[in-house]
């Protein structure tokens, strides 16, 4: 259910918050942005996320201002946006995008022992499925050193905005080209390192992702 904070004002017909929506935009998502505000000072930090269930997870240095506030209980704001399109009306007014984004907000937990250590492979599986088997785990030091944060999918909504421009009637007969052009995030062809031993071949994981793509 929406919530004061939650309730879509602009277009609210494209609010949604279905938990299903919501979810599979976040699964589909690569890349949030997360605002708080620190000494009185808004800021909105780019982030890798990871949706575990009814929450997301966020990784950065115990040492990052921005875990560090979220960890001692700023109310923050998680937005994940995901263009499909650009949507080219007859008149400037009704020129638009097509999109499914998400707003979240609420307060972090920090996540400690065996549930952090599990967050930072569900962290790392999301982004490449398969990941965390093939490469080297976090020693004490790295796993010491790395703060992990669950941010709660309560407070949540869902925007989004699919089909062709919507011009005024009068409009639809000018000798204007009109219409929608598609946009995707693609994986493009993988790039060993230059120091990566001759042999070593590409893994599962990545091979997946290249049939996977275009990113779901
Ligand atoms: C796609 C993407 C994914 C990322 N994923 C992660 C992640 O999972 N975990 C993580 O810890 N970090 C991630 N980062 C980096 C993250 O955005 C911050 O740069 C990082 O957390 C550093 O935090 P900090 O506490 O040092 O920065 P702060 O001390 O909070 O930053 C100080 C100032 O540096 C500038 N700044 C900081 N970050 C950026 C930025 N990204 N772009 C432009 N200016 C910036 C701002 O002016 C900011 O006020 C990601 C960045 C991108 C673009």
């Amino acid at each position: 259910m929406p919530t004061r904070r939650t309730t879509v004002r602009r277009a609210p017909h494209r609010g949604v918050y279905d938990r299903e929506v919501v979810h599979a935009i976040l699964d589909a998502g690569r890349v949030a942005h997360v605002g708080f505000v620190h000494e009185g000072q808004p800021f909105v930090i780019p982030m890798a996320y990871a949706r575990d269930g009814d929450r997301l997870l966020l990784h950065g240095s115990g040492g990052s201002r921005m875990m560090r506030a979220l960890a001692g209980g700023a109310p923050a704001c998680v937005t994940v946006t995901i263009v499909d399109g650009l949507v080219l009306a007859r008149s400037v007014f009704h020129h638009s995008m097509n999109y499914r984004s998400v707003v979240a907000v609420g307060t972090a937990t920090k996540l400690a022992g065996k549930e952090k250590a599990t967050a930072l492979e569900t962290l790392v599986d999301a982004l490449v499925p398969g990941r965390s088997d093939e490469a080297r785990g976090p020693d004490r030091a790295e796993l010491a050193s790395t703060m992990i944060l669950a941010f709660p999918l309560e407070e949540v909504s869902a925007k989004v905005r699919s089909g062709p421009p919507v011009d005024d009637p009068e409009d639809v007969s000018l000798p204007i080209w009109a219409g929608t052009v598609p946009l995707a995030l693609e994986y493009g062809h993988p790039e060993a390192a230059p120091d990566v031993a001759e042999g070593v071949p590409v893994p599962p994981s990545v091979s997946g992702l290249i049939r996977r793509s275009p990113a779901p």
